[in-house]
């Protein structure tokens, strides 16, 4: 099929729910990526912060080739070795006890979710049950991890949603400290908000919260399904607060771009779950699960991470140094960064596309960049200067 026959087939047979941009990509390697004409484009959407170590990485598809043709799935209601072998790698390097295997970062947060309604039926009453949320917090679209997303127009079409939720917002110690009380079962977060915008939780607020849920009895669950693994320099986004949850999610990088979800646990979560509480046929399948012991084994790495903090404060800099009178601020962490403009930034994507570089929003006015983890400085550079050159057309 050609771009045009592609395009065409998509509006026909597909459910109307994505606005695509116009263009057909065909293959990648590293951090670029090329259309079905050939034409070469720098990644600096890594596919929503999924593609940490770029484009069909050597090792990675060595793995999940070799594992391919061993088992690819056999359910859960088997042993096999690759998931055990990942559990113990997230186990072991984390805040966590135990964890359960799903297929996406909303599944990993509905898996949360129901961990705290079991946990809080142990702990207090059929009364605490409520769960406490963040304006600019985005969790996911299936039903559970849709009410606690903070967009009006996400969740309104298919009210009513899951109930017992309390918006506040982020950053807002008081506010949080009205909000959460004894009937609070869990309070989500993610330490660095990726889709409302990227604006990063500040350390005193996720003290705070943490103190909160301890007063109250109510669990901390920080989804780190966008800000975790690597992305922000550290393994977790939250070690660079020195705040542990007790429920994280992750998604997004993991599986190296095959559909994966963890929800990590602390042994007081995961003693309430029995088998039978909670399932899924495809998750931590021995692909998938070899696929993310690829990924987890080079971002982990200390020198690897350090890289990362490098390249961060090399494109923060120059981002910040953007000549464009727009330009309101430059935010984030590590390799997740927004930069806020003060009028809509679609047009601004779209001239950065013509240029060839890939980058995408978050929000209406912020522009999102978020490279494959393995992107090199000159290719920061190369980014930078094209968007100055689509600014300077803007
Ligand atoms: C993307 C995202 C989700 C939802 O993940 P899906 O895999 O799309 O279900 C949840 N939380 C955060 C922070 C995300 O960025």
């Amino acid at each position: 099929m050609n771009k045009q026959e592609i395009m065409e087939a998509e509006a026909r047979y597909l459910v109307r729910t994505y606005a695509r941009s116009e263009v057909v990509f065909a293959r990648g390697e590293g951090a670029y990526l090329y259309d079905e004409s050939g034409r070469r484009y720098l990644d600096f959407a890594a596919g929503i912060a999924v593609m940490a170590l770029g484009h069909s990485d050597p090792e990675w598809a060595q793995a999940v080739a070799d594992q391919a043709r061993l088992l690819t799935h056999v359910s859960n209601l088997f042993h096999t070795e690759p998931h055990v072998a990942l559990a113990r790698r997230l186990v072991e390097n984390s805040f966590a006890d135990r964890l359960f295997f799903c297929n996406s970062g909303s599944e990993a947060n509905e898996a949360a979710l129901k961990f705290a309604r079991k946990w809080a039926k142990r702990a207090g009453s059929e009364a605490k049950n409520r769960v406490v949320a963040f304006s600019g917090g985005f969790h996911g679209r299936t039903v559970g991890a849709l009410s606690v997303t903070a967009k009006a127009g996400y969740r309104e079409p298919f009210a009513p949603l899951m109930p017992g939720v309390t918006f506040i917002p982020l950053n807002d110690l008081a506010a949080a400290a009205k909000a959460i009380t004894p009937e609070t079962c869990a309070v989500i977060v993610e330490p660095v908000q990726g889709e409302g915008g990227v604006s990063p939780a500040t350390a005193g607020f996720l003290h705070g919260l943490r103190e909160l849920c301890d007063q109250n009895r109510a669990l901390l669950i920080f989804d780190e399904v966008q800000c975790g693994l690597g992305r922000t320099g550290t393994l977790w986004a939250h070690q660079g607060y020195g705040v542990q949850p007790d429920i994280m999610t992750l998604a997004k990088p993991l599986a190296g771009g095959l559909p994966i979800g963890v929800a990590l646990v602390t042994e007081d979560v995961a003693q309430v779950m029995e088998p039978g509480d909670h399932g899924s046929t495809f998750a931590a399948g021995p692909l998938v699960c070899r696929a993310a012991c690829v990924v987890f084994d080079r971002v982990s790495d200390p020198s690897f991470l350090a890289a990362v903090r490098a390249k961060a404060g090399h494109l923060s800099d120059r981002l910040r140094g953007l000549p464009s009178p727009h330009l309101v601020e430059v935010r984030g962490a590590g390799l997740l960064l927004g930069v806020e403009f003060n009028r809509p930034v679609k047009p601004l994507v779209a001239q950065a596309a013509r240029r060839g570089l890939v980058v995408i929003s978050a929000g209406e006015n912020v522009l999102r960049l978020c490279p494959p983890l393995i992107v090199e400085q000159q290719q920061i550079d190369e980014a930078v200067d094209i968007l100055a050159s689509a600014l300077s057309e803007w």
